[in-house]
């Protein structure tokens, strides 16, 4: 695979940073600079950072799966992370196979602080908002840069949505969530996933919303659309397509239904 880690300015102040696997962000105001997901740590994300700024970092993750904080080791400022998320953090650090590449460059994961819902951090001239959004995980959290109207989402809001996993929410609470912060269509026009190559329209939030109604009230079988079987790398779940773009699922299993 390739090891590189390849950045894209794709604001006057962002810049896209993708592994291959997935993607980091950052964010650079007048005083300080924010790291949104570090990913999987196969090579330097902090040395990346710092061809890009010299101001003083931190790092917030928006949830605890490894592919969006391993990168965290080449760091030594704070990290933050939604306290709801350090049991899942702390599994997938434990993870072997993931573990044993980043162990071997024996790289030190900093403690997480925590970060919660409406907490603001203030860059010099922008700022970014955290806002809860529990669903693909317990403490999933999303950051809005109020002053572009972006929304960084992680794995919560993208066009393959994982919500088959253990952590994963019943689909129903997750709906709920969404619904209760539905607010933020008004705040942002734009979305950053973190497994993005580029923008997202905010419409992306309502699609979802949407795509999981739906998928609820039909249980999958719906007359247009319906689910299909989902291969993935710990056994099979479901798919259920959403969107109007003919590629955007949401994954699942039948019990996330209840
Ligand atoms: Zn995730």
């Amino acid at each position: 695979m390739d090891n590189r880690i390849r950045t894209k300015k794709v604001d006057d102040c962002i810049w896209l940073m993708n592994d291959n696997v997935s993607t980091g962000y950052l964010v650079c105001g007048e005083k300080k600079a924010v790291v949104i997901d570090t990913m999987l740590g196969i090579a330097d994300v902090h040395a990346v950072v710092r061809e890009i700024t010299d101001l003083p970092l931190m790092v917030v993750n928006t949830h605890g799966h490894c592919d969006h904080f391993y990168g965290n080791a080449y760091f030594d400022c704070d990290c933050f992370l939604h306290p709801d998320d350090l049991k899942v953090a702390g599994l997938h650090m434990k993870l072997p196979k993931i573990a044993k590449p980043w162990k071997e460059k024996k790289l030190k994961m900093p403690a997480f602080k925590a970060i919660y819902d409406g907490d603001v951090i203030d860059l010099g001239g922008l700022s970014l908002e955290a806002i809860s959004i529990p669903g693909h995980t317990p403490g999933g959290i999303c950051l809005l840069l109020k002053e572009r109207r972006v929304l960084f989402t992680g794995d919560s809001i993208n066009r393959h949505l994982w919500m088959q996993l253990k952590e994963s929410l019943p689909l129903k609470t997750f709906l709920e969530n969404l619904n209760s912060i539905s607010w933020v269509t008004e705040k942002a026009d734009r979305i950053l996933h973190g497994h993005a190559r580029d923008f997202e329209d905010i419409s992306l939030f309502d699609e979802l919303r949407a795509g999981i109604g739906e998928l609820i009230e039909t249980r999958g079988k719906g007359e247009t659309r319906y689910s299909t079987e989902y291969k993935w790398s710990r056994g099979i779940a479901k798919q259920y397509p959403f969107g109007s773009d003919g590629r955007s699922v949401i994954c699942y299993i039948d019990k996330k239904l209840d």
